[in-house]
């Protein structure tokens, strides 16, 4: 049967007949059904519509993977080469017959993970064609699966999910939210890939992390501390979100901005006039 995907966060739900009332995710307080109403796709009708999945290379043992033109959230994927196999980070919601040349081509997919259930897209498709690779789900965010499979592995705190590759769970935006720290990236100085967890500003300079992006719903302060520590002990020199990289001197940039915004929240209005 088809397997439905929601066109709004892209994520893969199971194949039944006709497609599922409401998208959970979507109807979540962080996400947003659009004006036009909930949507359902499918890979066949993506294809036919012109969609196709641009490949990038971005640094030696790393490839971008976007869907174009632009589907659902539209975050660009990763795929890490390591000697040991590949991780796929934050799926498209996509995959095609080429796509799936060419990832293999590239060694294939060893393990599928991502930074939280917004970003999961058709893990489960991905992992059935390449040898079922397990798709590692943080538990704390299990109630969030839409299509459940055994290929799913649960996980909590830290795991390395190859030699060198190592996820963080750092909560916020949701409360298995997680980073992978990514030791022979940025050519050796290290790799955070942050997704949604830790979000670029526009800037390229500084970083946020949100309850809700679409919907602005901040995070408490203890929060972020909890991102600052999960992080604090990981060296790296470049970020990479679900968007956007932070090319250089990633980790003092993380530091400075999520300190601001703990003043922020914390703090008294700098131009409220005096009493
Ligand atoms: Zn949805
Ligand atoms: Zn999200």
């Amino acid at each position: 049967m088809t397997i439905w995907i929601c066109a709004t966060c892209g994520i893969g739900h199971p194949d039944t007949g006709a497609p599922p009332s409401s998208c959970a995710i979507c109807l979540d307080e962080r996400q947003y059904v659009p004006a036009t109403g909930q949507r359902w796709t499918h890979q066949r009708e993506l294809s036919a519509d012109g969609h196709r999945m641009r490949i990038e290379p971005l640094e030696p043992g790393l490839h971008g993977l976007s869907v174009v033109p632009r589907f659902a959230i539209g975050q660009r994927g990763l795929l890490v080469c390591t000697p040991a196999g590949n991780l796929l980070w934050e799926p498209p919601g996509y995959l095609d017959e080429e796509t799936l040349a060419a990832v293999e081509a590239l060694g294939g997919v060893a393990a599928i993970s991502a930074s939280h259930p917004h970003l999961t897209g058709a893990c489960i498709q991905w992992s059935h064609a390449f040898d079922r690779a397990p798709v590692w789900v943080a538990s704390a965010d299990r109630a969030w699966i839409r299509r459940p499979d055994p290929v799913i592995e649960l996980w909590a705190g830290v795991h390395e999910v190859l030699p060198g590759l190592t996820m963080i769970q750092c909560g916020g935006h949701f409360a298995g939210s997680a980073v992978v720290h990514w030791d022979a990236g940025a050519g050796g100085k290290g790799a955070m890939l942050s997704g949604d967890t830790i979000q670029i500003g526009a800037d390229r300079a500084s970083v946020s992390a949100m309850r809700s992006y679409p919907n602005n719903i901040p995070l408490p302060a203890p929060s972020i501390r909890r991102i600052l520590e999960a992080t604090a002990v990981y060296d790296y020199d470049r970020l990479y979100s679900a968007f956007a990289v932070i090319e250089q001197g990633a980790k003092p940039l993380v530091e400075a901005s999520l300190s601001r915004y703990m003043e922020w929240i914390q703090g008294h209005v700098p131009d409220e006039p005096e009493r």
